[in-house]
């Protein structure tokens, strides 16, 4: 089976199109992005109905805020884990908390603005709890993984040839870090951990992650061995 990755940037958000038989989308940007979309979209000359998967990593605004557009715009179904759905149908989150400084100090700036914003909710349309959920009939050779730790239901896209696509288990960049590495926000930071310790046991070589640019998973297995 071969496989493309294709990034696209929705605002602060790094989104991943991954192609196999078809495509599946991991997150879906902050509000009001279908423009930008689009437009992204024609430039990697990529029908939207290629797109038959979106996979929301978790449900804070920043990547589910274009999902019911995306969603109406491609027909692509809608998963997310089970204990996300409300958050994700009916708004409102879990305050994670900060893992170091940086993270404790904006966390105040940031999710209080947060709360406030008001967008179209899609619907989910597909939900899991602990179990993996393979990506073989897209004809990707991998699979959907409970990946907690920055919030309880955050999930990963995981590939057998070892890209993982992370969402919120991982930042790299701007707004959020210098450098990448482990989410500087999270509800459960000994969470994070058990779930790296998980992927990369799992075979996982390339972080893909929800703000900012890849990187070697070495980065995360150093801060591991840090701790
Ligand atoms: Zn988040
Ligand atoms: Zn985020």
């Amino acid at each position: 089976m071969t496989t493309d990755i294709y990034s696209l940037k929705l605002g602060v958000n790094s989104c991943y199109l991954i192609r196999g038989k078809n495509i599946v989308m991991v997150d879906a940007g902050p509000p009001w992005r279908l423009k930008a979309f689009k437009r992204k979209l024609a430039r990697l000359y990529i029908r939207p109905e290629e797109i038959k998967l979106i996979v929301l990593t978790h449900s804070h605004f920043d990547h589910v805020g274009s999902a019911k557009e995306i969603k109406e715009f491609t027909g692509a179904k809608i998963l997310i884990h089970e204990t996300e759905k409300e958050y994700l149908e009916e708004g409102g989150f879990i305050m994670p908390k900060g893992t170091n400084t940086m993270g404790r100090i904006t966390k105040f700036l940031f999710f209080p603005i947060l709360k406030r914003i008001q967008f179209d909710r899609p619907e989910a349309d597909i939900t899991i709890l602990s179990e993996n959920f393979p990506l073989d009939e897209y004809g990707i050779d991998g699979s959907v993984i409970h990946t907690p730790g920055h919030t309880h239901g955050s999930l990963s896209v995981l590939l057998r040839t070892g890209e993982v696509f992370a969402g919120c288990l991982a930042h790299n960049g701007f707004p959020f870090r210098l450098m990448p590495g482990k989410p500087i926000y999270a509800e459960d930071i000994n969470e994070v951990r058990e779930s790296w310790k998980k992927l990369i046991k799992m075979g996982a070589k390339t972080v893909f992650p929800g703000h900012g640019k890849p990187f070697p998973v070495e980065v995360i297995k150093r801060e591991l061995s840090l701790e």
